[in-house]
């Protein structure tokens, strides 16, 4: 087990935009709901329809999201019924929901979500991408620095304790399956994004993260199993184990870039808690995703989801 008392180091990670971000969003039943909120769900019987998720959980994750500040909840019909709308906060959001789900297509096209995005700006299908702000070039892991050492570590001691429910699978979710179990586990996204800045090896991952090695163990070899990560032996004696992303996994990359910028952008840090990604063009990098066909930025206002058959 690791130690019970978080390091400094892990303190302050707490304290970032970036360990905000990834407690918000790195849920399945969050996940679910926001899925529900893109594809047009208002109410609470729209969501327990479109999540499948039990009543106690839905109203559980409904008040959490309202006061995140990710949806405003507000009277309909003579204030006989509430609805939930997503407020600015949660719309910043709708980018990373365009990656997950573009990831989501490419990776499980059989299986895939039978939904398309027009990008109402330019007539033609929404392909998102994402562009350095500063220099217009599309982002690759290659081009990137990463610095800001306290924003990129996560103790466990800071993650919400938030009820849970089993039995959550891929018939629950419409637009996202597996994203939605990676990205939804809190620990398998902190291992992810660990992994995507350049962390292999076990140990690295055990210090930097503060998971329990249980848990830690667990998570790698699920990674292995469903080909997000390959295990090697870097060493014999003790034996030590370093695992590389395969390329499914890096192209998650864009999902965490922008989750990242999402938490320093909406979330309040202290001074010199920043995470700062450098890219190749020598500017601090503030990821945006763009319309492939056209460049314009991708929001809410400019996409049109539309689920098949067509
Ligand atoms: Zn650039
Ligand atoms: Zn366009």
């Amino acid at each position: 087990m690791s130690s019970p008392h978080p390091t400094a180091q892990q303190e302050a990670a707490l304290k970032t935009g970036v360990w905000k971000a990834f407690d918000v969003v790195c849920d399945t039943a969050i996940l679910l709901i926001l899925e529900a909120c893109w594809l047009g769900s208002r109410r609470f019987v729209d969501f327990e329809r479109s999540t499948g998720l039990q009543k106690a959980l839905i109203s559980d994750r409904l008040k959490y999201l309202v006061q995140e500040g990710l949806l405003a909840k507000r009277p309909v019909g003579n204030g006989k019924h509430q609805e939930y709308i997503l407020e600015e906060r949660g719309l910043a959001l709708f980018p990373t929901a365009l990656l997950m789900l573009a990831w989501e297509q490419k990776w499980n096209a059989s299986e895939g979500p039978e939904v398309k995005v027009f990008h109402t700006g330019c007539d033609h299908e929404l392909i998102p991408e994402l562009h350095c702000k500063a220099c217009g070039d599309t982002v690759a892991a290659k081009d990137l620095a990463f610095e800001g050492g306290n924003a990129f570590m996560l103790g466990q001691k800071g993650f919400v304790k938030r009820r849970r429910q089993a039995g959550l699978n891929r018939t629950n979710t419409k637009i996202f399956h597996e994203v939605a179990e990676i990205i939804g586990d809190r620990w398998m996204a902190l291992i992810l994004r660990m992994a995507l800045i350049g962390i292999s090896r076990y140990d690295d991952f055990l210090l930097s993260t503060g998971i329990a090695t249980n848990i830690l163990a667990d998570r790698l070899a699920r990674a292995v199993d469903t080909g997000l990560m390959q295990r090697s032996r870097y060493q014999d004696n003790p034996p030590r184990y370093e695992y590389q992303l395969s390329e499914k996994a890096r192209d998650l990359l864009s999902v965490v870039l922008t989750l990242i910028q999402w938490g320093q952008d909406w979330y309040e840090a202290n001074p010199g808690e920043h995470a700062v990604i450098t890219h190749s063009c020598g500017k601090t990098l503030h990821p945006v995703v763009v319309c492939q066909h056209c460049g314009d930025p991708a929001c809410r206002d400019t996409s049109r989801l539309l689920m098949g058959p067509y």
